[in-house]
């Protein structure tokens, strides 16, 4: 293998961006948005292009596209991220329209502002591989198909592998609402039309505290009517906000260009983005160069809420990922993997994404957004755009708006239970891969303790 970190392989394929400026010293605002990451990038962009005259200052303590936006596994898709059983059967119809449209929204945004993020609209495709993948795949089928607006279709094993062929797969279930993108393009793209906008972005610049009318950083006091917050998997280095988000890591494998000989023997023309229905899923796309990016979680937690450094990933969780990568795709192992790298997501104690604006004290947030946030970051953006300035949308009424969790455990709880958990999932899916026919218990009971639902 040839590279490991670097932040990810789609920045070292792009290239490290030139820094950006830090913050000259004190400043004054109307919006000051912390992070960099397509959710603050979002927000400002809209901001802007509803209020132009508004003064809208981004506050990065890397370079824009450092997190998780410039590391995933460019999923634009539609989930609605954990809350769509709180809401409600008419709160979780709005919110799953209002995610399909966010999906067209960012293509559209893409082709307006020119970026060329690779965007592929494929849809997404999840296959079982496994008896108990199979009969949740059935249940998951019948779920979603009993709601409005989710498009989804059962495949058999046929119909799975005239699209892609997964060795072992039994069965998937696709729907349109879902584009592959180049993750680091698209955060790039987004930085520059925010510039374009006239929105300053100062990297290498840490918010230490972000208090009503006011983010202090290292480099400054900027002074702001509304501070949002759009710091996701690091918002745990937040004062104040150790116990908000869990920081999970997230790490992906990427192959060599596939011969086309291989592409032959897999199929895949149609570029759909590809996960599976184990408990420690995997998810994966074909890139525009004809590589296979394929990601699941390595070391799921790191004790205290510490965050990654650079997105090195530990040896055994890549050789894990690409022993199942060859697993999938036989036809594959003898192309080598490239590059590894990781990224944190944030976790909140119910799953469930959120967004919201206080109006009194003009702190607002967005995140949360556990595995599925390329998408609804835009939708976190026009939101706040909304809240902040006072527009009373759809948008601004929708579930996740103001939505709040509790905190998570204090340590050394928080280590061992999430430890535990995911020794729980593993366990659960040797046993499954072992062909018992249902869930396995004990993923049940992890998935009540964690409060996660499938
Ligand atoms: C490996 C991985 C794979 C993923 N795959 C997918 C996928 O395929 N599809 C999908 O939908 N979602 C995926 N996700 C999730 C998705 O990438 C994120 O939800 C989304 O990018 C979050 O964007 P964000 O702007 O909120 O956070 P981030 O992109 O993490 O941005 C936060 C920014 O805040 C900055 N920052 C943090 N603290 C401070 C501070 N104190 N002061 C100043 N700046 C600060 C950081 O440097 C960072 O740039 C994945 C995540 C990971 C890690």
């Amino acid at each position: 293998m040839t590279g490991n970190g670097g932040v990810s392989f789609w920045w070292q394929q792009l290239g490290l961006p030139a820094a950006r400026a830090p913050l000259p010293g004190d400043l004054d605002v109307d919006v000051a948005i912390v992070g960099a990451g397509y959710t603050g990038l979002w927000a400002a962009y809209y901001l802007k292009t509803l209020q132009p005259d508004l003064r809208v200052a981004v506050l990065e303590r890397r370079f824009a596209g450092f997190g998780a936006s410039g590391r995933n596994g460019g999923w634009l898709t539609n989930s609605v991220t954990g809350g769509r059983e709180q809401y409600g059967p008419e709160g979780g119809a709005r919110q799953q329209r209002a995610m399909n449209e966010t999906v067209a929204e960012v293509v559209r945004v893409a082709a307006a502002e020119g970026i060329d993020a690779d965007i592929r609209l494929g849809g997404e495709l999840n296959v079982a591989r496994t008896p108990a993948q199979q009969a949740r795949l059935a249940a998951w089928f019948r779920a979603e198909s009993a709601q409005p607006h989710t498009d989804v279709e059962l495949w058999g094993p046929r119909q799975t592998a005239e699209h892609v062929r997964v060795a072992g797969a039994t069965g998937g279930i696709w729907h349109p609402h879902c584009a592959r993108i180049h993750p680091a393009k698209l955060v790039r793209g987004l930085a520059a039309a925010v510039e374009r906008l006239g929105v300053p972005i100062y990297e290498q610049t840490t918010v230490t505290a972000v208090e009503a009318g006011r983010a202090v950083t290292d480099r400054g006091v900027v002074r702001a009517a509304a501070v949002l917050r759009a710091t996701e998997g690091f918002t745990a280095d937040l004062r104040g906000e150790h116990r908000t988000w869990l920081p999970m890591n997230s790490s992906l494998v990427v192959t060599a260009p596939l011969p086309a000989a291989v592409w032959d023997e897999i199929g895949w023309a149609d570029a759909a983005t590809l996960g599976d229905l184990a408990h420690v899923y995997m998810y994966a796309q074909r890139t525009a160069d004809d590589r296979i990016a394929f990601g699941g979680r390595g070391v799921p937690y790191r004790y205290g809420s510490r965050v990654d450094g650079d997105g090195r990933t530990p040896e055994r969780t890549v050789r894990a990922l690409t022993k199942l990568l060859r697993e999938f795709f036989p036809g594959a192992a003898q192309v080598p993997v490239e590059h590894a790298w990781s990224g944190v997501l944030g976790v909140p104690r119910d799953w469930a994404a959120t967004v919201g604006f206080d109006r009194a004290t003009g702190l607002g947030w967005a995140g949360g957004y556990v595995g599925t946030g390329v998408a609804t970051t835009n939708l976190a953006g026009r939101t706040l755009a909304d809240l902040v300035l006072g527009r009373d949308t759809d948008l601004v009424h929708l579930p996740w708006v103001g939505h709040r969790a509790r905190a998570w455990e204090p340590e050394p709880l928080r280590w061992l239970a999430v430890q535990g958990l995911y020794g729980a999932y593993h366990l659960a899916d040797r046993q499954e891969a072992r062909g018992r026919a249902g869930t396995s218990p004990v993923a049940r009971i992890a998935d009540r303790i964690s409060g996660r639902a499938h």
